[in-house]
């Protein structure tokens, strides 16, 4: 896109400066172009969108691999945290038991 100057009517000049894009003309006038602007802001919003979708995938990978950590006094030595899963039981109309096993000890013990 080709634009004038409209102080003196003369054919503008795309520079960068720092990463940002300006329309100059040799008598001094000087705007900022937003339009490089918009559009570097949205390859920024693309890239977070691209690195919150890696994100989302790593957390499932920790789902499969690590359980949550809850805050559970074990039954056997007293110690407060706890890794929790469920396990759907045999019958599907049973409701799913919750697990935890003891940081400390290892020690598993569930609830329904
Ligand atoms: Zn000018
Ligand atoms: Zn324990």
């Amino acid at each position: 896109m080709v634009q004038f100057c409209p102080e003196c009517g003369s054919l503008l000049r795309k520079r960068k400066m720092e990463g940002i894009a300006y329309l100059i003309c040799k008598c001094g006038y000087q705007e900022k172009l937003e339009v490089d602007k918009e559009e570097k802001q949205r390859k920024i919003e693309e890239k977070k969108k691209e690195l919150e979708k890696n994100l989302i995938i790593v957390n499932e990978d920790d789902k499969v691999s690590v359980h949550p950590t809850v805050e559970r006094i074990c039954p056997k030595c007293g110690h407060n945290e706890a890794e929790t899963w469920q396990e759907q039981t045999r019958s599907a109309d049973e409701p799913s038991t919750t697990f935890f096993r003891c940081l400390k000890c290892k020690k598993t013990w569930r609830e329904y």
